[in-house]
């Protein structure tokens, strides 16, 4: 993840490789493993950041990488969204604290996985902002 003050990063890489071991063997089915859904296709589509990683399972389409954010200083409507990662950037730098997941879509096959999860946020606790002060 290449967000300044990103903490507390998970990297998926030995679950990805399980995962891609097992789709080899044949001990996972390739509808069991490139299951992307709707949403998620949408969010690779729409908020996804291109990356120039060939997709592992149909070595067609470049991986596009989702980033989806929690936590409550997002508040509900932000709460769960996909970002690009430049939000996440000023996200971070202004925000308390928030909960990162990052992952990899394949808009051909399918394919989908967690590639990282970190915390990012200025780690301060929440300042609100009061309407109507006059400082
Ligand atoms: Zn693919």
């Amino acid at each position: 993840m290449d967000v300044v003050g990103a903490r507390c990063v998970i990297d998926y890489a030995l679950a990805r490789r399980a995962v891609l071991t097992g789709l080899a063997s044949g001990r996972i089915r390739p509808e069991d493993a490139c299951d992307a859904q709707v949403y998620l296709r949408r969010a690779a589509r729409y908020h996804g950041e291109p990356t120039d990683q060939l997709c592992p399972v149909c070595s067609v389409d470049q991986l596009v990488h989702v980033s989806y954010a929690y936590g409550e200083c997002l508040g509900s409507g932000a709460n769960g969204r996909a970002w690009p990662t430049r939000e996440l950037c000023a996200m971070a730098s202004e925000l308390a604290e928030f909960s990162v997941f990052v992952v990899e879509v394949c808009l051909g096959c399918g394919w989908n996985h967690l590639v990282t999860s970190a915390v990012l946020g200025t780690g301060e606790a929440v300042r609100r902002r009061r309407s109507g002060s006059r400082g």
